[in-house]
């Protein structure tokens, strides 16, 4: 399970890609994971469209993590985020440990 373990800010390929497609012609599969709470927010990083899931079924569709965010991106989408949901920094903060 340790390429499977996810945090803010990290891009990862879902099971099934976007229907988005990229220049060259392939499906758009990479997403970037912008709340982490009990639902998850993950935007796509081709057409940018924002899809919202609850944790157990993005557990599901995960394939695997692609990037892991620099602590600057992860504190940057904190900072976003802290003033309209502080309960998304608090699952994320129990998550990683
Ligand atoms: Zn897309």
């Amino acid at each position: 399970m340790k390429d499977k373990a996810y945090g803010l800010g990290d891009i990862v390929e879902m099971k099934k890609p976007h229907a988005c497609t990229l220049p060259n012609g392939k499906k758009a599969n990479a997403w970037k994971i912008v709340r982490l709470g009990a639902d998850i927010k993950i935007e796509c990083t081709n057409c940018n469209r924002l899809v919202m899931m609850k944790r157990v079924d993005f557990n599901k569709r995960l394939k695997r993590v692609l990037t892991h965010a620099e602590e600057s991106e992860k504190e940057a989408i904190l900072k976003k985020k802290e003033a309209i949901n502080d309960t998304s920094r608090k699952n994320f903060l129990e998550y990683r440990e």
